[in-house]
């Protein structure tokens, strides 16, 4: 149990160190400005909290949230909200420093930040999820607000958790302050002032990044194979989006277990299974296959969109794809990542690959603060376009600085938030 434990913060404190060293690397060959680099190597505010709620068996737990704040030079903080037993401080500082990136490679107004509750939704009720969340919500308090930090879903949430973020948030503002702070989270239900095309944004991002890829490459998407792990919102759409352009999907891994299918995996059927099951196990049309499988399943595009760390030097080794389109936030180690470099894998990274969830959640906001609602062509051909442009600055900054697609992502995030400090200066 000792040792178990021992590994899993092992792990943990992995995913930041990530980032320092991605982070790093970039600032080094772009010869970042030294006090910019000092700045952005630590987050702002990393807020704690540990509050009780009353479970259905009558007794109170106490549960304990983080919301990590890593920069708003460019705009107010934005970022998910992760309910998963193994959220802890690290992981949520990787992933709020991932966005102010993010954010800063698709040229929206927004800075970096996330947050989390460490605990297993999967073994609570509906009712024990609803009151989690307003409680986490009125301890974070003023720590957010629509035009200071602006949560959205991740991990085991979604717009339902937004919708009562929003009411609880709303319910403890002064009266005349709630007609005008719709916009306090995004990926809310269109009909609580969500937009149309959230859900599906993040997945749709992704697969406007493979058509991309596809089109420089001069590589066929009819007919071409992929593999997927997670099977949430972002796998699931991105599959169901792949499968409009003719590919074959060979290959499901989600928590409950990995399926496989060499004549191919229909998406909608598995995507209706899954909303029954919960899960892709015991998926009758496909037989059942282990985690290095789903690694070692020969394809052309593999879309992780599941949990960090999962390409490894390890894993590397089994991989037979073309491409690797990274959906989840973090998906590939930094062993993982001079394995595919060496293997001559493509790589389009997190921070620019799945950024059309922030993008969309940027589009919701805006929404609300101007009272519109944009119909789903509107949504879908700006996405486009912040996509393709974010692609094609990267892909052109990779050229130019000889080097991966990771760090020539950094690049372009961090030449923006140099240009910004250098213009505003620092206070006093
Ligand atoms: P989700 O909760 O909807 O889905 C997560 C999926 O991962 C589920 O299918 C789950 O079964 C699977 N999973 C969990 N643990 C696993 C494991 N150990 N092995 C295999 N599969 C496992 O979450 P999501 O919103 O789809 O997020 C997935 C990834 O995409 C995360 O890294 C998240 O940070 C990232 N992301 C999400 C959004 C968004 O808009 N939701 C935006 C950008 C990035």
């Amino acid at each position: 149990m000792k040792k178990k434990k021992k590994k899993m913060r092992k792990k943990k404190m992995n995913v930041y160190e990530n980032v320092c060293q991605q982070f790093n690397k970039a600032a080094d060959l772009m010869h970042l400005d030294p006090d910019v680099r000092n700045i952005l190597s630590k987050t702002t505010n990393e807020i704690v909290v540990n509050f009780p709620v009353r479970m259905d068996d009558g007794k109170i737990d106490m549960f304990t949230g983080y919301r990590v704040q890593h920069n708003s030079v460019l705009g107010p903080y934005k970022g998910g909200l992760r309910y998963h037993p193994l959220v802890d401080i690290n992981e949520v500082r990787a992933l709020a420093t991932w966005m102010t990136w993010k954010s800063a490679i698709v040229n929206i107004p927004y800075g970096g930040a996330k947050g989390g509750i460490q605990f297993d939704p999967t073994k609570c009720s509906f009712g024990e999820i609803q009151r989690i969340t307003r409680r986490f919500t009125f301890a974070l308090g003023c720590n957010i607000g629509p035009e200071y930090d602006i949560p959205a879903p991740d991990v085991n949430t979604n717009a339902q958790i937004m919708a009562w973020i929003l009411d609880t948030y709303l319910s403890t503002q002064p009266p005349h302050e709630r007609q005008r702070s719709t916009h306090v989270v995004t990926g809310k239900p269109v009909e609580a002032g969500g937009s149309l095309g959230r859900d599906k944004a993040t997945g749709q991002g992704v697969v406007f990044c493979i058509e991309q890829w596809a089109k420089d490459t001069k590589f066929k998407l009819k007919g071409a194979t992929y593999t997927v792990q997670g099977f949430g919102n972002v796998g699931s759409w991105a599959a169901y989006l792949m499968k409009r352009h003719g590919s074959k999907l060979l290959a499901v891994e989600d928590v409950s277990g990995a399926i496989r299918n060499q004549n191919g995996i229909d998406a909608d059927d598995l995507i209706a299974y899954v909303q029954k099951t919960k899960g892709v196990k015991n998926y009758p049309k496909a037989e059942p296959i282990s985690h290095l499988d789903l690694f070692k399943t020969k394809a052309d595009i593999f879309i992780p969109a599941a949990l960090e760390n999962q390409i490894t030097a390890e894993t590397v080794r089994f991989l037979r794809v073309k491409v690797v389109a990274e959906g989840a936030n973090g998906p590939t180690d930094i062993d993982g990542d001079v394995s595919l470099w060496r293997r001559n894998i493509d790589v389009i990274p997190d921070i620019l690959c799945n950024a059309g969830g922030v993008v969309v959640s940027y589009f919701e906001w805006l929404q609300n603060k101007r009272s519109e609602f944009w119909d789903l062509g509107e949504v879908d051909t700006k996405l486009h376009r912040k996509m393709i442009d974010a692609y094609q600055r990267v892909r052109d900054t990779a050229k130019a600085s000889k080097t991966d697609w990771r760090t020539a992502a950094y690049i372009v995030a961090l030449r923006r938030l140099e240009t910004v400090y250098r213009e505003r200066g620092i206070f006093p």
